[in-house]
Protein backbone atom coordinates (compact mmCIF):
# COMPACT_ATOMS: atom_id res chain seq x y z
CA UNK A 1 0.00 0.00 0.00
CA UNK A 2 1.39 3.43 -1.01
CA UNK A 3 0.50 6.42 0.71
CA UNK A 4 0.49 9.56 -1.44
CA UNK A 5 -0.13 12.90 0.86
CA UNK A 6 -1.02 15.48 -1.63
CA UNK A 7 -1.27 19.47 -0.59
CA UNK A 8 -2.64 18.93 3.14
CA UNK A 9 -3.35 21.74 5.61
CA UNK A 10 -4.59 22.02 8.38
CA UNK A 11 -5.55 24.68 11.12
CA UNK A 12 -6.65 25.25 14.34
CA UNK A 13 -8.38 28.39 14.66
CA UNK A 14 -6.24 30.90 13.20
CA UNK A 15 -2.47 28.68 13.88
CA UNK A 16 -1.36 27.22 10.65
CA UNK A 17 -0.15 23.66 11.95
CA UNK A 18 0.29 22.13 8.53
CA UNK A 19 1.25 24.26 5.64
CA UNK A 20 0.67 22.78 1.94
CA UNK A 21 2.22 18.81 3.31
CA UNK A 22 3.43 17.02 -0.14
CA UNK A 23 4.62 13.70 0.89
CA UNK A 24 4.45 9.87 -0.64
CA UNK A 25 4.99 6.93 1.09
CA UNK A 26 6.21 3.95 -0.98
CA UNK A 27 4.57 0.23 -0.38
CA UNK A 28 6.12 -1.42 2.19
CA UNK A 29 8.58 1.54 3.49
CA UNK A 30 9.24 2.18 7.04
CA UNK A 31 8.76 6.40 6.65
CA UNK A 32 9.75 8.22 10.26
CA UNK A 33 8.66 12.25 10.54
CA UNK A 34 11.34 13.63 12.34
CA UNK A 35 10.85 17.25 14.06
CA UNK A 36 10.66 18.91 17.12
CA UNK A 37 7.67 19.19 19.32
CA UNK A 38 4.83 20.96 17.80
CA UNK A 39 6.14 20.58 13.76
CA UNK A 40 2.96 18.72 13.07
CA UNK A 41 3.98 15.01 12.93
CA UNK A 42 1.40 14.19 15.17
CA UNK A 43 -1.82 16.19 12.95
CA UNK A 44 -0.32 14.18 10.00
CA UNK A 45 -0.41 11.02 11.59
CA UNK A 46 -3.93 11.67 12.42
CA UNK A 47 -5.06 12.43 9.56
CA UNK A 48 -4.09 10.16 8.15
CA UNK A 49 -5.43 7.44 10.47
CA UNK A 50 -8.79 9.82 9.96
CA UNK A 51 -9.12 11.07 13.50
CA UNK A 52 -8.40 14.35 12.05
CA UNK A 53 -9.72 16.02 9.24
CA UNK A 54 -7.84 18.57 6.85
CA UNK A 55 -8.60 21.77 5.52
CA UNK A 56 -7.50 21.37 2.11
CA UNK A 57 -5.86 18.41 -0.08
CA UNK A 58 -5.98 14.87 -0.08
CA UNK A 59 -4.69 11.22 1.15
CA UNK A 60 -4.67 8.20 -1.59
CA UNK A 61 -3.92 5.14 -0.64
CA UNK A 62 -3.10 3.41 -3.71
CA UNK A 63 -5.00 5.97 -5.62
CA UNK A 64 -8.15 5.45 -3.50
CA UNK A 65 -9.12 8.09 -1.88
CA UNK A 66 -8.79 7.71 1.48
CA UNK A 67 -9.42 11.10 2.66
CA UNK A 68 -13.50 9.69 2.12
CA UNK A 69 -13.56 6.85 4.17
CA UNK A 70 -14.43 7.16 8.20
CA UNK A 71 -12.01 5.63 10.19
CA UNK A 72 -13.37 2.51 10.77
CA UNK A 73 -12.85 1.26 6.67
CA UNK A 74 -9.27 2.95 6.55
CA UNK A 75 -8.09 -0.26 8.28
CA UNK A 76 -4.97 1.69 9.95
CA UNK A 77 -3.31 0.39 12.50
CA UNK A 78 -2.38 3.06 15.55
CA UNK A 79 0.17 2.55 18.42
CA UNK A 80 0.75 5.39 20.62
CA UNK A 81 3.23 6.69 22.92
CA UNK A 82 1.23 5.82 25.73
CA UNK A 83 0.19 2.49 25.56
CA UNK A 84 -3.09 2.87 25.78
CA UNK A 85 -3.81 -0.78 26.46
CA UNK A 86 -7.31 -2.10 28.53
CA UNK A 87 -5.86 -2.49 31.88
CA UNK A 88 -8.70 -5.00 33.36
CA UNK A 89 -8.37 -7.24 30.21
CA UNK A 90 -5.47 -9.71 30.21
CA UNK A 91 -2.34 -9.36 27.23
CA UNK A 92 -4.08 -12.04 25.53
CA UNK A 93 -7.56 -10.62 25.70
CA UNK A 94 -5.74 -7.24 24.87
CA UNK A 95 -4.59 -8.43 21.34
CA UNK A 96 -7.61 -10.28 20.80
CA UNK A 97 -9.87 -7.44 20.92
CA UNK A 98 -9.35 -5.59 17.52
CA UNK A 99 -10.93 -9.35 16.61
CA UNK A 100 -13.34 -9.84 19.21
CA UNK A 101 -15.33 -6.37 17.87
CA UNK A 102 -15.40 -7.22 13.98
CA UNK A 103 -18.36 -6.94 12.65
CA UNK A 104 -20.25 -10.65 12.61
CA UNK A 105 -19.72 -11.28 9.57
CA UNK A 106 -15.72 -10.63 9.05
CA UNK A 107 -15.03 -12.02 12.60
CA UNK A 108 -13.10 -15.04 12.65
CA UNK A 109 -14.07 -18.25 14.79
CA UNK A 110 -12.78 -18.69 18.41
CA UNK A 111 -10.34 -21.31 17.28
CA UNK A 112 -8.81 -18.65 14.52
CA UNK A 113 -8.80 -15.87 16.83
CA UNK A 114 -6.94 -17.73 19.46
CA UNK A 115 -4.12 -19.07 16.73
CA UNK A 116 -4.11 -15.75 15.38
CA UNK A 117 -2.90 -14.01 19.05
CA UNK A 118 -0.71 -16.94 19.70
CA UNK A 119 1.16 -16.57 16.76
CA UNK A 120 1.42 -12.35 17.30
CA UNK A 121 2.50 -13.16 21.11
CA UNK A 122 4.85 -15.35 19.85
CA UNK A 123 6.30 -12.98 17.34
CA UNK A 124 6.41 -10.06 20.05
CA UNK A 125 8.34 -12.79 22.36
CA UNK A 126 5.32 -11.92 25.12
CA UNK A 127 3.97 -16.15 24.92
CA UNK A 128 4.96 -16.84 28.24
CA UNK A 129 2.79 -13.24 29.10
CA UNK A 130 -0.58 -13.85 27.79
CA UNK A 131 -2.67 -14.41 31.37
CA UNK A 132 -0.71 -11.52 32.81
CA UNK A 133 -2.65 -7.68 32.94
CA UNK A 134 -0.90 -4.62 31.53
CA UNK A 135 0.03 -3.31 35.31
CA UNK A 136 2.46 -6.61 35.53
CA UNK A 137 4.67 -5.98 32.76
CA UNK A 138 7.35 -3.23 31.33
CA UNK A 139 7.13 -0.32 30.00
CA UNK A 140 8.68 -2.14 26.76
CA UNK A 141 6.39 -4.80 27.18
CA UNK A 142 3.55 -3.34 26.85
CA UNK A 143 4.67 -1.12 23.90
CA UNK A 144 5.29 -4.91 22.55
CA UNK A 145 1.32 -5.45 23.19
CA UNK A 146 0.56 -2.46 22.01
CA UNK A 147 2.34 -3.42 18.59
CA UNK A 148 0.38 -7.10 18.21
CA UNK A 149 -2.76 -5.52 19.09
CA UNK A 150 -2.24 -2.77 15.97
CA UNK A 151 -1.12 -6.40 13.91
CA UNK A 152 -3.94 -8.36 14.59
CA UNK A 153 -6.53 -7.07 12.45
CA UNK A 154 -4.30 -7.00 9.36
CA UNK A 155 -3.57 -3.20 9.25
CA UNK A 156 -3.18 -1.83 5.85
CA UNK A 157 -0.68 0.94 6.96
CA UNK A 158 0.99 1.14 10.44
CA UNK A 159 0.94 4.81 12.18
CA UNK A 160 3.29 4.44 15.07
CA UNK A 161 3.29 7.97 17.34
CA UNK A 162 6.49 8.25 19.38
CA UNK A 163 5.84 4.47 20.57
CA UNK A 164 8.60 4.68 22.22
CA UNK A 165 9.05 7.81 23.80
CA UNK A 166 7.96 6.87 27.07
CA UNK A 167 11.01 4.69 27.97
CA UNK A 168 14.41 4.38 28.79
CA UNK A 169 17.34 4.97 26.55
CA UNK A 170 18.54 1.31 26.66
CA UNK A 171 15.18 -0.24 26.70
CA UNK A 172 14.44 2.22 23.76
CA UNK A 173 17.13 1.25 21.83
CA UNK A 174 16.27 -2.50 21.71
CA UNK A 175 12.82 -1.75 20.61
CA UNK A 176 13.65 0.13 17.83
CA UNK A 177 15.93 -2.71 16.54
CA UNK A 178 13.71 -5.34 17.14
CA UNK A 179 10.65 -3.20 15.37
CA UNK A 180 13.01 -2.83 12.76
CA UNK A 181 12.98 -6.28 12.04
CA UNK A 182 9.39 -7.14 12.66
CA UNK A 183 9.00 -3.97 9.98
CA UNK A 184 11.42 -6.44 7.46
CA UNK A 185 9.33 -9.65 8.08
CA UNK A 186 5.72 -7.90 7.81
CA UNK A 187 6.56 -5.04 5.61
CA UNK A 188 3.26 -3.10 5.93
CA UNK A 189 3.96 0.10 4.96
CA UNK A 190 4.44 2.24 8.21
CA UNK A 191 4.69 6.12 9.30
CA UNK A 192 6.97 6.36 12.56
CA UNK A 193 7.13 9.48 14.23
CA UNK A 194 9.59 10.65 16.70
CA UNK A 195 11.83 13.96 17.54
CA UNK A 196 14.52 11.43 18.53
CA UNK A 197 17.37 12.19 15.31
CA UNK A 198 19.26 8.90 16.58
CA UNK A 199 16.10 6.74 16.61
CA UNK A 200 15.32 8.02 13.11
CA UNK A 201 18.50 7.71 11.38
CA UNK A 202 18.98 4.22 12.97
CA UNK A 203 15.67 2.91 12.20
CA UNK A 204 13.83 4.21 8.67
CA UNK A 205 13.95 3.74 5.45
CA UNK A 206 13.57 7.60 4.94
CA UNK A 207 13.37 10.17 6.82
CA UNK A 208 10.98 13.09 6.43
CA UNK A 209 12.62 16.00 8.89
CA UNK A 210 9.47 18.34 9.86
CA UNK A 211 9.72 22.15 10.77
CA UNK A 212 6.89 24.53 12.24
CA UNK A 213 4.37 22.80 9.88
CA UNK A 214 6.30 22.34 6.71
CA UNK A 215 8.94 19.79 5.22
CA UNK A 216 12.38 20.60 5.18
CA UNK A 217 13.82 17.49 3.51
CA UNK A 218 12.88 14.03 2.63
CA UNK A 219 15.35 11.24 1.62
CA UNK A 220 17.41 8.34 3.29
CA UNK A 221 19.00 8.65 6.84
CA UNK A 222 22.65 8.88 4.83
CA UNK A 223 21.08 11.68 2.52
CA UNK A 224 19.58 14.03 5.20
CA UNK A 225 22.66 13.46 7.39
CA UNK A 226 25.56 13.89 4.88
CA UNK A 227 24.04 16.53 2.66
CA UNK A 228 21.12 18.63 4.76
CA UNK A 229 19.22 20.62 2.70
CA UNK A 230 19.48 23.50 5.21
CA UNK A 231 20.96 24.95 8.17
CA UNK A 232 17.41 23.66 10.29
CA UNK A 233 18.15 20.08 9.07
CA UNK A 234 22.17 20.50 9.88
CA UNK A 235 21.58 21.68 13.45
CA UNK A 236 18.52 19.18 13.77
CA UNK A 237 20.55 15.88 12.89
CA UNK A 238 23.44 16.23 15.00
CA UNK A 239 25.83 18.49 16.83
CA UNK A 240 27.43 21.62 15.44
CA UNK A 241 29.73 24.31 15.48
CA UNK A 242 28.55 27.61 14.21
CA UNK A 243 31.29 29.97 12.08
CA UNK A 244 30.04 33.06 11.31
CA UNK A 245 31.70 34.87 8.65
CA UNK A 246 31.35 36.13 5.33
CA UNK A 247 32.61 35.25 1.24
CA UNK A 248 35.72 36.79 0.52
CA UNK A 249 37.06 36.18 -3.46
CA UNK A 250 35.12 32.93 -3.31
CA UNK A 251 36.16 31.78 0.28
CA UNK A 252 34.87 31.69 3.62
CA UNK A 253 36.25 34.11 6.01
CA UNK A 254 35.57 33.48 9.74
CA UNK A 255 37.89 35.41 12.23
CA UNK A 256 41.52 34.87 11.22
CA UNK A 257 40.53 32.09 9.48
CA UNK A 258 39.52 31.45 5.12
CA UNK A 259 38.18 28.30 4.14
CA UNK A 260 37.51 26.66 1.18
CA UNK A 261 34.34 25.37 0.60
CA UNK A 262 31.98 23.17 -1.87
CA UNK A 263 29.01 25.50 -1.73
CA UNK A 264 29.48 29.13 -1.99
CA UNK A 265 26.69 31.94 -1.43
CA UNK A 266 27.74 34.28 -3.39
CA UNK A 267 29.45 37.61 -1.97
CA UNK A 268 27.56 37.61 1.36
CA UNK A 269 27.33 37.35 4.96
CA UNK A 270 27.03 33.37 6.03
CA UNK A 271 27.23 30.43 8.69
CA UNK A 272 29.76 28.15 8.33
CA UNK A 273 28.42 24.13 9.82
CA UNK A 274 31.13 22.17 11.02
CA UNK A 275 30.31 18.67 12.89
CA UNK A 276 32.27 18.33 15.80
CA UNK A 277 34.02 15.17 14.43
CA UNK A 278 35.08 17.04 11.44
CA UNK A 279 38.25 18.52 12.23
CA UNK A 280 41.96 17.70 12.08
CA UNK A 281 43.79 17.98 15.49
CA UNK A 282 47.37 20.25 14.74
CA UNK A 283 50.03 21.00 17.13
CA UNK A 284 51.25 23.91 14.74
CA UNK A 285 49.32 25.14 12.27
CA UNK A 286 48.90 23.80 8.32
CA UNK A 287 47.44 26.97 7.03
CA UNK A 288 44.86 29.83 6.77
CA UNK A 289 42.07 27.37 8.21
CA UNK A 290 44.04 26.23 11.32
CA UNK A 291 42.49 27.68 13.74
CA UNK A 292 44.64 28.55 16.79
CA UNK A 293 42.50 27.34 20.27
CA UNK A 294 43.07 26.62 23.73
CA UNK A 295 41.89 23.24 25.87
CA UNK A 296 39.28 24.12 27.83
CA UNK A 297 37.87 21.02 28.67
CA UNK A 298 38.48 16.83 27.96
CA UNK A 299 35.97 14.87 28.48
CA UNK A 300 36.58 10.92 27.41
CA UNK A 301 33.57 8.82 27.33
CA UNK A 302 34.05 5.11 26.20
CA UNK A 303 35.52 5.10 22.70
CA UNK A 304 35.52 9.41 21.90
CA UNK A 305 37.14 12.20 23.70
CA UNK A 306 35.43 15.33 23.47
CA UNK A 307 37.46 18.31 23.65
CA UNK A 308 36.00 21.82 24.54
CA UNK A 309 38.14 24.49 23.06
CA UNK A 310 38.40 27.99 22.64
CA UNK A 311 39.50 29.99 19.70
CA UNK A 312 42.09 32.63 20.28
CA UNK A 313 40.65 35.12 17.37
CA UNK A 314 36.63 35.45 18.33
CA UNK A 315 36.77 34.16 21.98
CA UNK A 316 34.27 31.42 20.88
CA UNK A 317 33.82 28.04 21.96
CA UNK A 318 33.99 25.14 20.01
CA UNK A 319 32.98 21.09 20.13
CA UNK A 320 35.73 18.91 18.82
CA UNK A 321 35.47 15.04 18.77
CA UNK A 322 38.29 12.62 18.67
CA UNK A 323 38.55 8.63 18.59
CA UNK A 324 40.59 7.92 21.98
CA UNK A 325 43.57 6.73 20.14
CA UNK A 326 43.69 9.55 18.19
CA UNK A 327 43.99 11.75 21.64
CA UNK A 328 46.33 9.12 23.14
CA UNK A 329 48.92 10.36 20.13
CA UNK A 330 48.32 13.75 20.45
CA UNK A 331 49.55 14.27 24.25
CA UNK A 332 47.67 17.20 25.07
CA UNK A 333 46.12 18.13 28.53
CA UNK A 334 43.75 21.12 29.62
CA UNK A 335 45.16 24.90 29.05
CA UNK A 336 47.01 23.58 25.58
CA UNK A 337 47.47 25.50 22.39
CA UNK A 338 45.98 23.15 19.08
CA UNK A 339 45.31 24.28 16.09
CA UNK A 340 41.55 22.60 14.32
CA UNK A 341 41.04 22.80 11.28
CA UNK A 342 37.97 21.90 9.88
CA UNK A 343 38.00 18.99 7.40
CA UNK A 344 34.87 20.30 5.60
CA UNK A 345 32.31 23.48 6.00
CA UNK A 346 28.81 23.93 4.73
CA UNK A 347 27.95 27.22 4.34
CA UNK A 348 24.76 28.56 4.58
CA UNK A 349 23.27 32.29 3.97
P1 LIG B 1 4.03 17.34 17.05
O1 LIG B 1 3.37 16.02 17.06
O2 LIG B 1 5.07 17.49 15.98
O3 LIG B 1 4.55 17.74 18.38
P2 LIG B 1 1.32 18.41 16.69
O4 LIG B 1 0.82 17.94 15.39
O5 LIG B 1 0.85 17.70 17.91
O6 LIG B 1 2.92 18.46 16.65
O7 LIG B 1 0.97 19.95 16.86
C1 LIG B 1 1.31 20.92 15.91
C2 LIG B 1 0.84 22.26 16.41
O8 LIG B 1 -0.58 22.30 16.40
C3 LIG B 1 1.25 22.58 17.84
O9 LIG B 1 1.58 23.94 17.91
C4 LIG B 1 0.03 22.26 18.65
O10 LIG B 1 -0.02 23.06 19.81
C5 LIG B 1 -1.09 22.58 17.70
N1 LIG B 1 -2.25 21.71 17.95
C6 LIG B 1 -2.27 20.37 17.83
N2 LIG B 1 -3.50 19.86 18.09
C7 LIG B 1 -4.28 20.92 18.38
C8 LIG B 1 -5.67 21.09 18.73
N3 LIG B 1 -6.48 20.03 18.82
N4 LIG B 1 -6.10 22.34 18.95
C9 LIG B 1 -5.30 23.40 18.83
N5 LIG B 1 -3.99 23.33 18.51
C10 LIG B 1 -3.48 22.11 18.28
MG1 LIG C 1 3.28 14.58 18.58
Amino acid sequence: MSINIKNIHKNYGSYEALKDINLEVKTGELLALLGPSGSGKTSLLRIIAGLEYQDQGVILVDEDNFSEKHVKDRNVGFVFQHYALFRHMTIFENVAYGLRVKPKKERPTKKEITEKVTELLELVKLSSYQDRYPSQLSGGQRQRVALARALAVKPKILLLDEPFGALDAKVRKELRRWLRNLHDQYKITSIFVTHDQEEALDVADRVVIMNEGEIEQIGTPEEVYESPANSFVYDFLGSINIFKGRMEKGKFASGAAMFNIQNGIGNEDGVGYVRPYDFIIEKQPSDKSSIKSIIRHIQKVGNTVRMDVVRTDLHESLEVELIKEQYSSLQVKQGDIIYVKPKEIRVFS
